[in-house]
């Protein structure tokens, strides 16, 4: 099979990140819950969790009814709306403080590829700033500086090739939490920034903590200087708040964007935010900012989304996850502190990340101290032991509401056995 995958697909996989090194011959067969299997029957707890979607663990009954039955009534029909999009719109506008508008698109990089444009045709300005270490999709404005070698830092570090220079040259690249940066940066372009876009809580590196005065200084430059303020909530916005970080942090962005965990896995993405800026987009006819998408709102998706909404509502799910985010991470940073190993055990909620670091990062920069070695060798080594935490430096693992004490005993036992197998190589 991954020969064959290997003909015809480039690399053998859909998405970069997913051909991951010594990873080559994984084929999914099946995944429930806490737990997937590959087609050698070999079993894998997991905690990539696919980048972060199922927030209720894998085909959830409750999401698999409501596509199912759905799906029985309804496909795309591509003409006006469903009464589920309407719902779903009601539901986020009811949750994320600062929705006065909501659309749907199929994936995050359509919504954060939108709030730029509509940030730009709403301003009529060029530069977007972006933050060392955050992703934000793969369209050409934001694929830059994501996870960048140490002397890459600092200037402009594209991941891919085929971009325009005048596009990356539209992009400012400053560091997280850096306040001083952030108010020089609008002292010297403030005239000429259309939007900043950030995320909250930086999960494509793991997890930085945002000062709070730091979230409160973009919100108060993009205020003084007319620029739109994107908080790209893709990972943090249901995952960590049923309103976002946005509601944890008490800040109000212009724009917010999200995906991931509000259709369980569901391919979704959404863009709300002020009614001035989202009345903008063509769904409004005469609108001048062109929006569109074939599968926008499907039906299975939205179905998906409104059961997902409707469990987290519902249940205790995100206490359960919280709960069971603080045992790793204590557990975790006792199991390193009583081996000596200098560690930093980051995370919030359902989240977590252990650096090989001697103090807790703050920035991107810190995390280029990162021991790589034992990042990536002992999760190597978990595999042996049926668990799945992505081999790949400064990725996160997630827990979701389908893992169990019992899976988090297993992974702090394994985890042990793994690192001190890595210590003594
Ligand atoms: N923003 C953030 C914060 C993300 O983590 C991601 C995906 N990892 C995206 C945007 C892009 O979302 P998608 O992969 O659904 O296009």
């Amino acid at each position: 099979m991954p020969e064959r995958a290997r003909r015809l697909i480039p690399g053998g996989v859909n998405s970069g990140q997913r051909n991951v090194p010594g990873l080559g011959d994984l084929v999914i067969a099946r995944a429930r819950g806490s737990r997937f299997w590959d087609t050698t029957g070999r079993e894998y707890t997991d905690y990539h969790a696919a980048f972060g979607p199922p927030l209720l663990g894998h085909a959830d009954p409750d999401v698999d009814a409501a596509v199912t039955e759905t799906a029985r009534e309804l496909d795309l029909c591509g003409v006006g709306v469903t009464e589920g999009e309407v719902r779903l719109a009601e539901t986020l506008a009811e949750l994320m403080p600062s929705f006065e508008r909501v659309l749907l698109t199929s994936t995050g990089s359509e919504a954060t590829f939108h709030a730029l444009r509509v940030a730009r045709a709403a301003t009529g300005r060029r530069l977007v700033v972006k933050f060392q270490g955050c992703y934000h999709g793969w369209h050409d404005s934001v694929s830059l500086n994501v996870i960048s070698a140490p002397d890459r830092v600092g200037r402009h570090d594209p991941i891919s090739t085929g971009i325009l220079p005048e596009v990356l040259e539209s992009t400012l690249v400053l560091r997280f939490n850096d306040v001083a940066q952030v108010r020089e940066t609008f002292a010297t372009h403030g005239a000429d920034i259309a939007a900043v876009i950030v995320e909250p809580v930086p999960h494509n590196v793991g997890c930085l903590l945002p000062d709070q005065e730091f979230l409160a200084a973009l919100r108060e430059e993009c205020t003084s200087h007319g620029s739109v303020l994107v908080f790209d909530e893709v990972i943090t916005g249901v995952r960590h708040d049923l309103g976002g970080w946005q509601r944890i942090a008490g800040i109000r962005p212009d724009l917010t964007t999200m995906g991931k965990a509000i259709a369980n896995g569901y391919p979704i993405g959404a863009i709300g935010g002020r009614a001035d800026l989202m009345d903008l987009f063509s769904s409004r006819p005469g609108a001048p900012v062109f929006f569109a998408g074939t599968y926008n709102g499907h039906p299975a998706v939205v179905a998906a989304a409104l059961a997902t909404l409707d469990k987290l509502r519902a249940e205790p799910v995100h206490e359960h996850v919280f709960r069971l985010g603080e045992r790793v991470r204590t557990e975790l940073s006792a199991l390193y502190a009583g081996l000596g190993v200098p560690a930093v055990v980051a995370g919030y909620g359902s989240v977590f990340v252990t650096y090989f670091l001697a103090k807790a990062p703050r920035s991107y920069d810190d995390l280029l101290a990162n021991d790589t070695g034992m990042f990536v060798g002992y999760r190597r080594r978990l595999l042996d032991h049926g668990i799945f935490e992505l081999p790949l430096n400064l990725k996160r693992s997630h827990l979701s509401y389908a893992h169990t004490d019992d899976d988090v005993d297993r992974l702090l036992a394994a985890t042990e056995i793994a690192v001190r197998a890595q210590l003594a190589d």
